[in-house]
């Protein structure tokens, strides 16, 4: 009887689960499906027929669905974040058996999986919060995945995400990330740096656009250019493509009619949030967060552009654009780039150093550097050399103090400045590169004005002092000496 049950099951066949659930089946596991809305179930039936005959089989209800899955039995839910999951765990837990698991690939608060795996517990089921990063593509051809909770719960599955994620030459891209909601805080943290990536390539962009005047084409070839090098990676490919596109109604490229508004789901603002609970700067991830709210002001932007004069902004950037040396400029803007991006994963990676000893966690940064090599979004070649940094230090205090990063930010301080003032005067904003920079300017100052702060907050508050000649804490009567 055994061999007419499904090995695993996944339920929620939106576009993340219908394309992982095919991409299990096509690794030779048969699997069950189950959607809500059952006309789904036929839809993923159907794919999984024209796909290749894969092993998978739809099932419309919840009891059937869990009946028709090995014990102990392995689900995973990819439906919307909150509630549903609640929702959907209700009705298949009726129906589940002491030993089985639970598996929440969706992009979930790490506090509701917590919750989740106590409640579970209650019955003697098992719980997983998996991360998993890619998109459809991923998904259905290899994810990065990022499961935390019940370790007993990732051995079940092991064999299966390992064939099913992302392979890159030091393995799949998966590894079991840590207990209770580390793996959704790990995926919360990769997409706060993922905001950060796209602010900062934005920001080049408009850098090369509008000081250097590069066209579309040129902007498509020198991204192409970038992307074989050191800032290889998927964001800065599909930056080179997107240049490309022509528009379908009109002229030019779509990417020049696209609205200036970005949307967001709410993990950018999370990172942010536990950054400043666990007294982390992450000063660039928030620069993007900021920038996307800025960016979602389209009319006040507009009526300002005219009250703040454009006018004048237009000389500023005529006299930017002038003393430009258009090669220079591009060379320039591909180092401050990869300066201001190695801070901002500084700035990542240090929160989730924070988290992993507030909740014993135990992280192996190492590790999540290696399981972001491939299948996810922020895929790059240089996450390989995150990884050997943490290899060769697994007690890093910065990435920016490890030696080689350190000796590639400091090459790259000057023509990081440079873009920076020259962006500043032609009046073109780069938050994310200002903040990069701010950040490595604070780190790496031994001695910073926080001694007039404390006056000041030792003056109004007697809020005390220490001093840098003798120890304790003291307090001066400031307005008596004054
Ligand atoms: P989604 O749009 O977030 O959710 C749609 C799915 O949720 C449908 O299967 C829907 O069922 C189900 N659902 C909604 N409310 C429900 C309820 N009350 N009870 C039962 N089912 C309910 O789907 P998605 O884009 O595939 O994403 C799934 C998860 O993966 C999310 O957490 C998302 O954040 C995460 N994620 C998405 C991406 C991406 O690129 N899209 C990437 C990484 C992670 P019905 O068909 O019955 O409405």
């Amino acid at each position: 009887e055994a061999s007419t049950l499904s090995r695993i099951g996944l339920a929620g066949l939106a576009v993340m689960g219908q394309n992982l659930a095919l991409n299990i089946a096509e690794k030779g596991f048969p699997i069950s499906v189950y959607n809500r809305t059952t006309s789904k179930v036929d839809e993923t039936l159907d794919r999984a027929h024209r796909e290749g005959h894969l092993p998978l089989s739809g099932h419309y209800s919840p009891r059937d669905f869990v009946l028709s899955i090995q014990r102990p039995r392995s689900i995973v839910i990819l439906v919307k974040a909150g509630a549903p999951v609640d929702q959907t765990i209700a009705a298949l837990s009726e129906h589940m058996e002491a030993g089985d698991c639970i598996i929440d690939g969706g992009n979930e608060w790490y506090e509701n999986t917590e919750r989740r795996i106590v409640e579970a517990s209650g019955k003697g089921i098992l719980y997983l919060g998996m991360g998993v990063s890619g998109g459809e593509e991923g998904a259905r051809h290899g994810p990065s995945l990022m499961p935390g909770g019940s370790y007993q719960a990732y051995q079940n599955i092991e064999d299966i995400v390992k064939k099913v994620a992302a392979q890159v030459d030091d393995g799949p891209c998966v590894t079991y990330i840590g207990e209770g909601g580390s793996g959704n805080f790990v995926k919360m943290v990769h997409n706060g740096i993922e905001y950060g990536d796209m602010q900062l390539i934005s920001e080049a962009y408009d850098v090369l656009k509008n000081v250097g005047g590069l066209s579309n084409s040129e902007l498509s070839d020198i991204f192409g250019e970038w992307n074989r090098g050191e800032l290889e990676s998927f964001l800065i490919e599909i930056t080179a493509d997107i240049f490309k596109v022509k528009d379908e109604h009109g002229d030019g490229e779509l990417v020049d009619k696209i609205l200036d508004k970005t949307g967001m789901k709410g993990t950018g603002k999370w990172t942010v949030q536990q950054a400043a609970e666990l007294s982390v700067a992450a000063p660039t991830i928030a620069a993007s967060l900021d920038c996307r709210y800025l960016s979602g002001l389209k009319e006040e932007r507009e009526a300002a552009a005219g009250v703040l004069s454009e006018a004048g902004l237009k000389d500023e950037v005529g006299f930017a654009r002038s003393g430009v040396d258009k090669k220079r400029l591009i060379d320039d803007v591909r180092q401050a780039l990869y300066a201001s991006k190695i801070c901002s994963y500084a700035q990542g990676m240090n929160l989730l150093r924070a988290k992993s000893v507030e909740k014993g966690w135990n992280l192996n940064f190492g590790e999540l550097a290696r399981i972001w090599k491939g299948g996810c979004i922020i895929r790059a070649v240089f996450l390989d050399r995150i990884k050997k940094a943490y290899q060769r230090n697994p007690n890093l205090a910065s990435l920016i103090v490890d030696p080689e990063f350190a000796r590639e930010m400091v090459q790259r301080q000057a023509a990081w400045r440079r873009v920076v003032g020259l962006a500043i005067s032609a009046g073109i904003s780069t938050p994310g590169m200002c903040a990069s920079l701010a950040y490595f300017d604070t780190y790496r100052r031994a001695r910073l004005p926080a001694n007039l702060v404390q006056a000041q907050r030792d003056l109004f508050g007697a809020h005390t002092y220490e001093r840098i000649d003798r120890p304790g804490s003291f307090h001066t009567e400031w307005t008596k000496l004054a």
